[in-house]
């Protein structure tokens, strides 16, 4: 496991010295964090690599997950998706079903902790306990908020205004409320399995291993088996592509412990797929940080069609990679992919493909765009920053709520 002084080469001297010094001022403040699911997603990505970090730095800290049984992630689902504008019906007797599984979990934990760190919906009425316990309290928001349902949203608003403040990954995502607003974006770890450099030969391995054919070009989207990240459009897309470009197309994810829709989405997107060997849907266990690493570098083109995205970490990771990215211009991503600098930016199913077909036959455009996405994501998306937003965060809620510090 690395050490904050292996990120020396990414973050400089200096950052890695703000870093102690940030650290050592909150010193004797432990901090809690907790989510939904310790596997599976973004949030769970990130606190699994900044954990160990935010020790190395002399951070007193912890990770706990809610537990629910399934009603309750079906609802917590529900409600995810209407934050991103669905319709799902969520009842009177599901939110009261919500906020007893909140209560049942703040009773078994021990929230005595000086900053509790809640990530997104499901845990958000942990809050209900800092009346009787005190401490400061910072809720964190991954999802893409720019068309929350309103009745989801002003259930929720209610436990984010009894925060000290929230924060959110991007600006279009910030919203009218009664409590202090913080914009971190999220970050990747040039070091994890999942982005450290990989040999070729382990490329080809995991290759040979899917039977992917690397004299052909290959597209590629890594993300789990949800509606928003839209599986079947990049199906529906590749097709557009075929008749003029012999691709393979890679559509490889798992599933995470708090997402109950995955086997109907990966069954979907099985019927789409059937009937042509070009592409490949591989289901892929926890823990398959090396694989994809793998088929990002192995990607021609790296897609992320996502119909809503908090920030879409797997942009940042293909990015990382210099690999051309043609994504949707939705939540998050926009701050990571510049139209036709950093990569593609697309509004449709004709879109992708047309753009997919144009960076498959011009190489070193793509190449170009990929070059300059790896500088960005180098800039603005590696993990020393995001620890750093973090540590400022933190401080700042022991000094004057009239201050704003980012
Ligand atoms: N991921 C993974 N295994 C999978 C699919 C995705 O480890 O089968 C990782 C992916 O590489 C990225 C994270 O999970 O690091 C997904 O984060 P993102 O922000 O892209 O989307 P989310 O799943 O949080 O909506």
């Amino acid at each position: 496991m690395s050490g904050i002084k292996d990120y020396l080469p990414f973050a400089g001297e200096a950052g890695v010295e703000e870093l102690f010094l940030l650290a050592g001022r909150l010193r004797g403040r432990p901090v809690r964090h907790v989510n939904s699911t310790a596997v599976g997603g973004g949030v769970a990505e990130i606190l699994t690599r900044m954990m160990p970090l935010l020790k190395d730095l002399g951070v007193e800290t912890r990770w706990d997950v809610i537990k629910g049984n399934e009603r309750f992630f079906r609802i917590t689902k529900a409600m995810h998706n209407a934050l991103h504008g669905g319709s799902d019906p969520i009842g009177a007797g599901d939110f009261a079903f919500f906020l007893e599984v909140n209560r049942e979990n703040a009773r078994e934990m021990d929230l005595a902790d000086e900053i509790n760190f809640i990530h997104d919906p499901q845990p958000i009425a942990l809050v209900e306990e800092r009346s009787g316990r005190g401490g400061r309290w910072v809720w964190r928001c991954h999802i893409d908020f720019t068309e929350p349902q309103p009745a989801v949203w002003e259930f929720l608003k209610g436990y984010v205004e009894r925060y000290d403040c929230a924060v959110f990954s991007a600006p279009a995502f910030a919203r009218p409320l009664g409590v202090r607003q913080v914009l971190i974006s999220p970050s990747i770890d040039p070091l994890s399995d999942k982005n450290r450099d990989l040999p070729e030969a382990t490329v080809q391995e995991v290759c040979d291993r899917f039977k992917i054919d690397r004299s052909r070009p290959v597209v590629a989207q890594i993300s789990r088996f949800d509606y928003l990240k839209d599986p079947v459009g990049v199906i529906r897309a590749y097709k557009l592509v075929k008749p003029h470009v012999d691709c393979q197309l890679v559509l490889a994810g798992g599933g995470a412990t708090d997402d109950p829709e995955g086997a109907k989405v990966l069954e979907e997107v099985r019927r789409e797929a059937e009937g042509d060997p070009d592409v490949f849907v591989l289901f892929l266990p926890p823990a398959s940080d090396v694989e994809i690493n793998a088929l990002q570098r192995a990607a021609t083109v790296v897609l992320q069609k996502s119909l809503k995205e908090g920030f879409g970490l797997t942009v940042a990771e293909a990015l990382w990679k210099a690999k051309p990215v043609v994504a949707s211009a939705v939540g998050g991503i926009p701050l990571q992919v510049t139209h036709r600098h950093s990569g593609i930016l697309t509004h449709s199913i004709e879109g992708t493909a047309y753009w997919v077909k144009q960076l498959l036959n011009e190489p070193d455009y793509a190449a170009k765009l990929g070059a300059n996405g790896r500088v960005h994501i180098a800039n603005n998306f590696l993990i020393t920053r995001h620890i750093r937003d973090y540590l400022l965060t933190f401080l700042s809620l022991f000094e004057s709520k009239d201050i704003v510090y980012l």
